[in-house]
């Protein structure tokens, strides 16, 4: 047995929504994913924490020419970032091996997306289509941000 999750998250990290842009992103979310078993704020305006796509991780792309980031580059990356103290990420810039591009762990690319932030909502087994760009821009009028949508499967 297996879930899915449609997960939102702000493209900026830092940006933390107020209560009345968050209950309209929820009245979005419920409208376009009206199957879901639950839709749910995660990590509520604290350190900035990874929303992960799960299993449909497969590899993670340098943002400044393509190449293949390892596995292990990646992890030591993500090591630095950690703050045990607040369990909460930095977002710290590295530089990349294959073309010394400045990125924080944010701005990699990762194949599905993934992504950081203060902030989250997910809608468990929503039983449809990924977004289209209509309902990516009804949910980014409602939060008052650019979203990045994260497809969690576990
Ligand atoms: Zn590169």
């Amino acid at each position: 047995m297996s879930d899915n999750w449609f997960v939102v998250i702000p493209s900026d990290p830092e940006f933390r929504p107020n209560k009345d842009a968050i209950s309209k992103a929820k009245q979005v979310f419920c409208a376009i994913a009206p199957l879901a078993e639950e839709i749910a704020v995660e990590h509520d305006a604290e350190p900035i924490r990874f929303f992960d796509c799960g299993g449909n991780f497969s590899r993670t792309l340098c943002p400044g020419c393509g190449a293949e980031i390892a596995t292990d580059t990646w992890h030591r990356f993500m090591d630095t970032d950690f703050d045990a103290t607040t369990r909460g990420f930095t977002l710290n810039r590295h530089e990349t091996p294959c073309c010394q591009t400045q990125v924080t762990v944010n701005d990699l690319t990762y194949d599905w997306p993934q992504g950081f932030a203060r902030f989250g909502f997910s809608a468990m087994n929503p039983d449809r289509d990924p977004l289209n760009p209509d309902e990516v821009a009804r949910f980014e009028t409602a939060l008052g941000c650019p979203i990045r949508v994260i497809y969690r499967h576990i």
